[in-house]
């Protein structure tokens, strides 16, 4: 997924922010490396890669091919199978070796798989690549195999130019990132040193935000995810006929026990990369809420602004774990006094909060009536530290295709890959390098779509990040 930065929201002022480069070269001004990216982009978009379809492990085969055809050696290349439930899909880990100065290696993460598209339900054929009106349509235009062109023709385009890295450089495509994960999570488990790295570069998430007039606000650098968590709020009674009724009533305790949850407020939680979203935000909006934002990052203990900014939908997630009822099943019956009521409670953890520190809350705020378990296998993970070699060469790649505007620290109410390797201990920035429109964010959706600008760009940003990161020293 790529979880819209939560500042694109709700600005609501005009940006001073001037667009002052010029659009993407025409077609016959465009370089081999273009030309090349785009052939990749067609290839890859044409194959079905959503669950089911077993078409992961062929797109891994075929860039895979395309690393060995550019003189990667073909030991520096491993296509990892993976078989998960319902679902034989791959992740791809090349390795372009550097000059080995006793620096660890930088990661480049993107996704391969994609969400799933009916053909019948889209204007365009989804497993096309279709430019149009300036734009390229197709599942995964997006999310995220624009991300996965950008850094696999990045490798090619620096081998191409005889560039050798300063430190290793690792690519890794995972093979399920909007459904199971698990090709991540093998990597990191099974494959620790395919992978291990100082810190990762993930495409999926972050990137630039445009007006809805096209122009460039701010692009945000994310380091941090909350936690997903489901918890089932369960009531049991012994039940019995609904003629002969009685005060306790599992139906009646799960409700009472909801409303309490409903009442509980998790404490207000800050970090660096928040305070300084929130400054940004509070910037771009007007009224109440702008100088509410504002007036938090500057003291996030001020109850006035905790208690505007707890108002507002988009913003209250920044600044506390949250949770919230979201499902509901009960009885058995309609003549029956039911013997469980059952609710789920969906959280998003703030980074750094542990999930059963959640759960004691819950339950405590629930009452001894009802039991609060949490249900699948969430991860967490920390909020990664602000790192200035990773900020400055993020400011550098983004002043290359969208000069002067402000490079700003997010945090994402949803989850990535990102996740996976914050918590194997990988600090990880999510720099997508693509600007959008709030309206052209299609990811999930139907006639997915990206900017043919913003594609271009895109790969001039991640070729001017790497070799800030891992180019001479200047
Ligand atoms: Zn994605």
């Amino acid at each position: 997924m790529r979880p819209k930065p939560v500042i694109a929201l709700a600005f609501t002022l005009a940006c001073a922010f001037v667009a002052a480069v010029a659009g993407a070269a025409e077609p016959s001004q465009r370089t081999p490396a273009q030309v090349k990216a785009r052939e990749l982009y067609a290839r890859v978009i044409a194959m079905p890669t959503s669950k089911g379809n077993d078409q992961v492990p062929a797109m891994a085969e075929y860039l895979a091919g395309e690393f060995r055809a550019a003189g990667f050696p073909a030991a520096d290349i491993t296509v990892v199978p993976f078989e998960g439930e319902g679902d034989r899909t791959a992740s791809l880990v090349v390795r372009y070796r550097g000059k080995g100065k006793g620096e660890k290696p930088i990661l480049l993460m993107a996704h391969m798989d994609v969400v799933v598209a009916k053909r019948e339900d889209w204007e365009r054929d989804p497993f096309t690549l279709v430019e149009e009106n300036g734009y390229f349509f197709g599942r995964g235009t997006s999310d995220d195999k624009q991300g996965v062109i950008a850094i696999a023709s990045t490798f090619l385009r620096l081998k191409a130019e005889g560039f050798v890295p300063r430190r290793d450089l690792i690519l890794f495509f995972s093979g399920d990132e909007e459904t199971a994960q698990a090709t991540t999570v093998n990597i990191v488990r099974q494959h620790r040193d395919l992978i291990d790295a100082e810190f990762a570069l993930n495409a999926d998430a972050g990137g630039g935000a445009l007006d809805a007039n096209g122009k460039p606000l701010y692009f945000s650098l994310q380091t941090a995810e909350k936690t997903y968590a489901d918890f089932a709020v369960t009531a049991k009674n012994p039940g019995g006929h609904s003629s002969l009724p009685r005060d306790d009533n599992a139906i009646y305790d799960l409700a009472a026990s909801l409303l309490r949850i409903r009442e509980h407020k998790f404490p207000v939680t800050w970090n660096d990369t928040t305070l300084a979203a929130l400054k940004q935000a509070g910037a771009m909006t007007s009224g109440e809420l702008g100088a509410a934002l504002g007036k938090f990052a500057a003291d996030p203990r001020d109850a006035m602004a905790i208690a505007v900014i707890s108002k507002d939908p988009v913003y209250t997630g920044q600044i506390r774990t949250t949770c919230v009822a979201t499902m509901l099943t009960g009885g058995h019956a309609q003549n029956a006094l039911p013997q469980s009521a059952s609710a789920n409670v969906n959280c998003r953890i703030f980074p750094g909060v542990k999930i059963e520190d959640v759960r004691l809350a819950l339950q405590q705020a629930a009452g001894s009536g009802v039991e609060v378990k949490l249900t699948g296998e969430p991860m967490s993970s920390d909020a990664s530290p602000l790192r200035p070699d990773v900020t400055k060469a993020v400011t550098r790649a983004v002043q290359a295709i969208r000069p002067g505007v402000p490079v700003v620290p997010a945090q994402s109410n949803g989850a990535t890959d990102g996740l996976v390797f914050r918590s194997a201990g990988i600090p990880t920035y999510g720099v997508d390098g693509n600007f959008m429109k709030p309206e052209d964010d299609f990811a999930h959706g139907l006639n997915e779509r990206l900017s043919v600008r913003s594609f271009y760009d895109s790969l001039e940003f991640w070729h001017v990040l790497v070799t800030e990161l891992a180019g001479r020293r200047r």
